[in-house]
């Protein structure tokens, strides 16, 4: 299938990344021309890694996919997302839990900026009880996370754990 000559943001949080968020690159980059994944600098939540740890994390785990490059922005998502100039905001959707969030920050998304289109992606299901608190929690507790995220971050969780 011949790819969209489109730009697509993935946005999130990615405090660490896991093979469901580079489920969803993968997906996104088969049929994008480019995406651009965005790291959150906005401190919600409490992060584990600085954003530039996250961002070098994805940067190592998307080395070999081409046309992907890794950023982080502030402020609004849809603000960024005119400045690059992007065509499509790409998110995960694992559960029907995810959707009602996702449903209403779409749509928010819309009135704020309504020629950008939000894509949701379906990851492979081996990968729909993934998320990243979950990986923290048991990387924690000495849990073996190796098959849940990139090796690159398996180690970077050991070493930030290590002396707990
Ligand atoms: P946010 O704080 O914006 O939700 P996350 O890093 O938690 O940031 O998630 C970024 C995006 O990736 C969201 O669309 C989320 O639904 C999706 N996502 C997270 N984990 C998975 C997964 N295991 N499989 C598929 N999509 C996922």
């Amino acid at each position: 299938m011949p790819k969209e000559k489109k730009l697509a943001i993935y946005p999130g949080t990615f405090d660490p990344i896991t093979n469901g968020h580079l489920d969803i690159i993968q997906r996104a980059v088969s049929l994008f021309e480019s995406v651009i994944v965005a790291v959150t600098t906005n401190p919600s939540k409490a992060p584990l890694f600085t954003v530039s740890e996250r961002v070098n994390m994805i940067e190592e785990a998307t080395s070999k996919l081409e046309n992907v490059t890794v950023e982080n922005f502030s402020g609004l998502l849809m603000h960024y997302a005119e400045k690059r100039n992007a065509d499509v905001i790409v998110r995960g959707l694992r559960a029907i839990t995810d959707f009602e969030y996702e449903f209403q920050m779409a749509l928010v998304n819309r009135k704020l900026a309504g020629d950008i289109v939000t894509v949701f992606l379906m990851p492979n299901e081996k990968y729909t009880y993934l998320n990243s608190t979950i990986v923290k929690e048991v990387a924690k507790f000495d849990g073996d996370v190796s098959s849940f995220v990139p090796q690159n971050v398996h180690e970077n969780l050991i070493d930030r754990f290590k002396n707990e």
